[in-house]
């Protein structure tokens, strides 16, 4: 394998367990879409039909040239045909490196500042027509400036001889401004996005003011299709969000309104949140600060992150006391989740709905 292995938080390949929804009630058939793949009738069609619909609204709000630039992952053996289609939309591609998704215990062993990497590992390898699976890294822009802009300022961390090397904090700020990212959410990713202090969500949480979470300021579907935003935002009310996911609203309306009706529901469903990669969205709403549900669906990454379904599934309420989660099924005790100090990742449940 390549002496080049590169490490990120990127490439959310995943889960998408749908919990629940296993009767026959009449609410059970609208629940059983709920975070389904989505095929547009037309706009943008073709990309879903050759790598899925989870980047969709960004491809489109790229198209749409509200955001300059972005990046994507396409399988090698698809980069030909996504580069077709690319041209079709009138966007420009240029290539990065061929990632090949790892487990971290085949990556992490004696590197040298390796304990500050996150979830996503993978092994590097150029990409000049000899690779045979795994995902080329590309960018797409309209514009020609945009589109360099963001390759120079695109590059995950990456470990070289056992070294893991990371990127210049200028970097990740430039990256965040070229892919269209508001700045005060930039900023504020910069100072939270510390796995080892913070809880991430919680902090954007803690940043905005009670009952004033915005749906279009909502970034927990934002890897499954549902979500007009992509980053993470500063607090759930974020001005420069709002905006921005607005015009890409309606850019979407324009010509697929179906897709804003279904992108608009599920960001409106209740959130259990334990932190960046562990969360639940429910069929059920809250009332004075608990929330009573039908139905629950794991929406966070990576299966072994997903601990309470059972529990969940059968219970019809939750809400948090001091910071243990606590699962009912018609006032009768399911089960009590204790809350853990934890040294890494740490978490700080909380739930939350966006209107
Ligand atoms: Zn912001």
């Amino acid at each position: 394998m390549s002496q080049l292995c590169l490490l990120s938080g990127i490439a959310k390949t995943k889960r998408r367990r749908f919990l629940g929804a296993a009767s026959v009630k009449p609410w059970s058939f609208i629940i059983s879409i709920m975070f389904e793949s989505y095929y547009p009738k037309k706009f943008c069609r073709e990309f879903v039909q050759i790598k899925g619909s989870g980047q969709l609204v960004n491809i489109m709000a790229t198209v749409k040239e509200i955001k300059p630039a972005m990046d994507d992952w396409v399988r090698v053996d698809r980069y030909d045909e996504y580069r077709r289609i690319c041209k079709r939309y009138g966007l420009i591609v240029r290539t990065d490196t061929v990632f090949r998704m790892s487990k971290k215990k085949n990556i992490l062993k004696n590197v040298i500042g390796g304990k500050r990497l996150t979830t996503t590992y993978a092994f590097g390898l150029p990409f000049n027509g000899s690779s045979k699976d795994g995902l080329v890294h590309v960018f797409i822009a309209k514009s020609k400036g945009n589109l360099e802009n963001c390759f120079r300022d695109g590059w995950y961390p990456l470990i070289i001889k056992h070294r893991v090397i990371d990127r210049p904090g200028i970097d990740i700020f430039k990256f965040g401004y070229n892919l269209g990212y508001p700045k005060c959410c930039v900023g504020f990713f910069r100072q939270f996005n510390n796995w080892y202090k913070y809880s991430y969500l919680y902090e954007a949480f803690k940043n905005t003011k009670k009952n004033r979470y915005h749906y279009l300021s909502n970034p927990c579907t934002r890897d499954i299709t549902y979500s007009y935003i992509y980053h993470m935002p500063c607090a759930y009310n974020c001005k420069a969000t709002i905006e921005l996911a607005r015009k890409i609203k309606k850019a979407i309306y324009a010509e697929e309104p179906e897709f804003v009706e279904k992108i608009d529901r599920h960001l409106k469903l209740p959130l259990l949140i334990f932190y960046e990669i562990k969360f639940y969205a429910f069929d059920g709403e809250i009332k004075n600060g608990k929330l009573h549900y039908k139905d629950v669906y794991f929406i966070g990454q990576m299966s072994e992150n997903n601990l309470y379904e059972s529990d969940l599934k059968r219970g019809n309420c939750v809400f948090l006391e001091d910071r243990d989660v606590v699962i009912l099924n018609n006032g009768k005790l399911i089960r009590r989740i204790r809350w853990q100090r934890r040294n890494f990742a740490p978490e700080i449940p909380f739930i939350v709905q966006f209107n």
